[in-house]
């Protein structure tokens, strides 16, 4: 076949937008990683074009009375190796651009993690927290139904991710299956228990940082016992895992999120502090001012907070030893380049964060069998899973020398690409 067959389309106008935007950091990350595809390399391109993007217009009625209109997205990058799976955000700072990104990384994931799903991820311009409990309620809902005709349980499977919960999903269970006419579970994980959801779901992304970071720690030979620990984030994600470094040993000396930064040398309660969190509020306590917390030493840098977030300056001044990505795309490509020139160890996102959409897969499937599984079941096979995932790419990076990020990269893309290759071209 000819090999410039995937390069006649021109290149598509949303990937000239803003220089240094999530979106373009994907960019560059599959730029990376095209030189190890070998034959595959001449579908890359289908990587660099998101297969569907939906954007919508959410119109509530506020409870004043008056009418706002919020704008929605659903983009589903890729679907080769099965139906989109990917979280829902609501955020005053969500764009196209931003989702585009997350759906991307969702595809590398899942194929990373080799679940059967592509990678899909949707978004809403709001702040939540000026909303009411109805008007959230209304929000969801409105939005649900506007991207009811892409989403369903064998089409594309959102989950919750910044700012959503299991009562978000839970009413976009509702909705849809309003629509359909019957209950389909199936159409979102991360739903309550009672509703189909899965024990073990909400902890699992952090479960997932801290078990990859644990392998992680023991190659570099960092004794978790003792190691001081920071967190960048400390919703679901940031918690959950700062809490199991503390459990095994680790000292949590740093915490920053949206409103303020705790430093504590002597080590932080977690336990408490995720116990006794205002829910508008955050941490709390006496807050330092954001740039002490990259220059808190540390052994262990967490990222669980947004994108881009680990920038150049940044990675020129932490103290960390290894950086784990409870977040998506949290570090900017010339940061990488950055910690990697200092030796300091990243594990990437697109496997580090992968425990919340591996316990997602063993939610749908449950779903679809009505039979559900023990906790101690759930977090087994998901240690086991991230361990081998883990094994398999620091192999690649072992036997190419490259980054853990590029070498997911290459397991990843290889997965997808290939698929896409066994299909081949509608029509
Ligand atoms: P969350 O809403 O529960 O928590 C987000 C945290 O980040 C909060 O503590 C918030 O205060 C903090 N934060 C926001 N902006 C910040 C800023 N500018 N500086 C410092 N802190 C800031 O969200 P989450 O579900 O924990 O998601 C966190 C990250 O993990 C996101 O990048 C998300 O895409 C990713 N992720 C989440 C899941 C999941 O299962 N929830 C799965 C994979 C990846």
């Amino acid at each position: 076949m000819d090999n410039t067959a995937e390069k006649t389309s021109p290149p598509l106008s949303y990937a000239r937008l803003a220089a240094q935007s999530p979106w373009t950091t994907y960019l560059a990350q599959v730029d990376r990683v095209t030189p190890y595809l070998k034959n595959l390399a001449r579908w890359v391109e289908t990587l660099k074009h998101p297969k569907r993007a939906m954007i919508v217009d959410v119109p509530i009625e506020m409870d004043d009375g008056s009418v706002r209109h919020f704008e929605g997205f659903r983009v589903q990058h890729n679907l080769s190796r099965g139906p989109g799976k990917g979280g829902l955000r609501f955020h005053p700072q969500v764009t196209l651009e931003e989702t585009m990104a997350l759906a991307a990384w969702m595809t590398i994931k899942t194929a990373a993690m080799d679940l059967p799903f592509g990678g899909a991820k949707g978004g809403v311009r709001v702040d939540p927290f000026a909303l009411s409990p109805t008007e959230l309620e209304k929000l969801t809902r409105r939005y649900t139904s506007e991207i009811s005709i892409i989403i369903g349980p064998q089409k594309d499977i959102p989950a919750p991710d910044v700012n959503t919960n299991a009562q978000v999903m839970a009413w976009m269970m509702d909705t849809y299956s309003m629509q359909v006419g019957f209950t389909a579970s199936g159409v979102v994980t991360g739903k309550p228990l009672h509703l189909g959801g899965s024990l073990g779901r909400v902890k699992a992304t952090g479960r997932g940082v801290f078990v990859t970071g644990r392998t992680a720690a023991s190659r570099i030979g960092l004794d978790l016992n003792g190691a001081r620990v920071a967190v960048q984030g400390f919703g679901n994600v940031g918690s959950s895992a700062a809490e199991l470094f503390a459990v095994h040993g680790a000292k949590v000396v740093a915490i920053q999120d949206q409103w303020g930064t705790l430093i504590d040398e002597g080590g932080i309660d977690v336990r408490s502090l995720s116990q006794n969190m205002h829910p508008e509020k955050g941490i709390g306590g006496s807050h330092a001012n954001n740039h002490a917390f990259w220059e808190t030493p540390c052994d262990i840098l967490i990222l669980a907070a947004l994108e881009s977030q680990m920038t150049p300056a940044r990675a020129r001044i932490t103290t960390a030893k290894l950086v784990l990505e409870g977040a998506n795309g949290p570090t900017l490509p010339e940061a990488d380049d950055i910690l990697a020139d200092r030796n300091i160890l990243v594990v990437p996102d697109v496997i580090c964060n992968a425990g919340g959409v591996t316990v997602s897969y063993f939610e749908w499937v449950q779903d679809f069998s009505s039979f559900f599984w023990s906790e101690d079941e759930i977090n087994a096979r998901l240690d086991t899973l991230m361990v081998e995932s883990l094994r398999k790419i620091w192999a690649c990076a072992d036997h190419y020398k490259i980054s853990l990020r590029t070498a997911t990269y290459v397991i990843a893309c290889g997965r997808i690409l290939d698929a896409r290759q066994v299909r081949g071209l509608y029509p």
